[in-house]
């Protein structure tokens, strides 16, 4: 059985461009090269940190993260689902893997409010994902509006079923999808899920993924909680349970703050 490694993942959203990544990346190895505790959990592999620039941003990323001593995975924050063709405006996951990515955001609630994403879209790009040998971060949750509704667990329901549907056939967890819980009304409002309520819809993703593939790949898969993760609340929402991480947004744009956030979160 594989271990579930803490992951700490900076979503930078449409933040950062070259020049900006690539002063950023600096700043950060020669932090982490500073710190011993998250050096020395990063060489030993007891955690993973990861950042997710813009796309015009990734391959400068990549050029930063070389020279690093210890390993910083890269990933970019959506994808089409096609390898090239007539889609202006769009990048393909076969790019992204070029410029250095491992990783891959999809089903963010951003992209499924604000640019209409459906379910169907994010399996389609869920699917080429892992064809192509990128690791897809998975993002589900609901809405307020949903959760006064006490609907929360039909609807991050619906949305595993349906992005993982290709999965079924594939089995290919081996891959290393990661789920991220992500209330929307959490996200960029400095309103946290309480550490109860994120570990029981936590706990809710890994039966799900128990159900429908198997003790194994419940076990090994890890599920990151996103939403307001800051430097306070890191160690609480760590301690829980089925929480093996956290995707962060508007704190991880400072090095400050997302080392902040992977110190607290580790001890
Ligand atoms: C996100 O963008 O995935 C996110 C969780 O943002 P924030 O940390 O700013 O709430």
């Amino acid at each position: 059985m594989k271990k579930r490694i803490p992951f700490f993942a900076g979503n930078w959203k449409m933040n950062k461009g070259p020049s900006e990544t690539e002063k950023f990346v600096k700043q950060l190895i020669s932090a982490i090269a500073g710190d011993d505790a998250i050096c020395n959990a990063l060489k030993a592999n007891e955690i993973e940190v990861g950042i997710f620039p813009p796309f015009v941003s990734l391959e400068r990323a990549n050029s930063a993260i070389k020279s690093a001593d210890v390993s910083i995975s890269l990933g970019a924050q959506n994808m089409h689902w096609e390898d090239s063709g007539a889609f202006t405006g769009e990048v393909s996951g076969v790019m992204i893997k070029e410029t250095g990515c491992q990783y891959v955001i999809l089903g963010h609630s951003e992209r499924r409010h604000i640019f209409g994403e459906t379910d169907d879209v994010i399996e389609m790009k869920i699917r080429k994902s892992l064809n192509l040998g990128l690791k897809p971060i998975l993002c589900v949750g609901e809405t307020l509006e949903e959760r006064d509704k006490g609907i929360t667990e039909f609807v991050v329901e619906r949305q595993l079923k349906e992005a993982l549907k290709a999965l079924k056939t594939h089995q290919t967890f081996e891959t290393g999808i990661v789920i991220a819980y992500e209330p929307v009304w959490a996200i960029g409002t400095g309103r946290k899920a309480s550490d109860e309520d994120a570990q029981k819809v936590c706990a809710f993703i890994r039966s799900f993924l128990e159900n429908n593939f198997g003790s194994r790949v419940a076990q090994e898969v890890r599920i990151l909680y996103g939403g307001s993760v800051k430097p306070d609340n890191a160690k609480g929402l760590m301690s829980q349970k089925d929480i093996d991480g956290a995707l962060i947004g508007g704190a991880s744009l400072e090095v400050e703050s997302f080392l902040g956030i992977i110190t607290n979160g580790m001890s």
